[in-house]
């Protein structure tokens, strides 16, 4: 089992991130105009976004989920000391991603929230590994959008595992078959059994993974995707792969992510 260590790419720019940027923020350069993306207060999306965009030399806002905090989380701090602007806005309009003014008066270019769409794919599929060592890469799934740009990366033979952090994300394959435009490989799968009760959500039992993940091996993880990975993976060991198989996991970063536990849960 290898693991491709996505996290340690850039402190603020995590994991798959600025894969799933890197176009988008392309656009929005040739064009001159502001990027606006959107995401909540622990986002590791709207941090990247900021911090890209700083490095890219573009304004950029977030539209954060949910009435404007007395203090902010981590996340809002390090994405407005990179210049981000923050507008919050309610639950009702995050929803139906309206833009709030002014920003809806200003000549914007709009990121989907997580990077979903085409550009994020093909930004995805340029995460970089020898697309024909490996009989499977493992992913967490969110939008699904790293798993399309994966299956577009890789050889036919390789089979994609992913691994959803969302419950009853049911809709996830024909998001991916969206994105691909073809069918959904029949050597690849997503399984829905890791999430821990949903998305964000934790048990004793993964933080106690986690921790001894890192006594045994150094690699620290996020609780919200890379954790699941690994615990969902290790699980199907014995079953889904096979012990002739290179296996690759994708640590796809977001340890910023695990500032919102509490102090002293993890050993990190
Ligand atoms: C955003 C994120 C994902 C999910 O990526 P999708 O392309 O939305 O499926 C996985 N892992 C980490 C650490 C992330 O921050």
């Amino acid at each position: 089992m290898y693991v491709l260590r996505l996290d340690q790419i850039h402190p603020l720019i995590s994991g798959n991130k600025w894969y799933k940027l890197r176009y988008y923020l392309e656009a929005a350069k040739a064009s001159g105009q502001k990027v606006v993306t959107f995401g909540g207060a622990y986002s590791n999306h709207i941090l990247a976004t900021a911090a890209a965009c700083k490095l890219y030399g573009l304004q950029c806002a977030g539209i954060i989920r949910g009435e404007e905090p007395e203090h902010y989380a981590p996340t809002l701090t390090d994405a407005a000391a990179q210049g981000m602007e923050l507008h919050f806005v309610s639950r009702m309009a995050y929803k139906e991603r309206q833009i709030p003014e002014p920003l809806s008066g200003e000549n914007i270019y709009v990121i989907p929230e997580g990077g979903y769409g085409e550009q994020g794919m093909r930004g995805a599929a340029t995460i970089p590994y020898p697309p024909a060592f490996f009989d499977t890469v493992c992913c967490a799934c969110g939008t699904g959008t790293m798993m399309a740009g994966l299956l577009q990366h890789t050889a036919a033979a390789t089979s994609i595992a992913g691994f959803s952090v969302l419950k009853n994300h049911k809709s996830l394959t024909a998001e991916i078959e969206t994105l691909l435009q073809r069918p959904f490989p029949g050597n690849s799968f997503i399984n829905n059994d890791f999430h821990f009760g949903g998305y964000a959500k934790y048990t004793d039992e993964l933080i106690r993974f986690m921790n001894e993940l890192f006594e045994a091996t150094a690699i620290p993880t996020d609780f919200v995707y890379t954790a699941k990975l690994f615990y969902g993976a290790k699980a199907l060991l014995a079953s889904a792969f096979k012990t002739s198989q290179n296996l690759l996991l994708i640590h796809s970063g977001g340890l910023q992510g695990n500032r919102s536990l509490p102090k002293g849960t993890l050993i990190f």
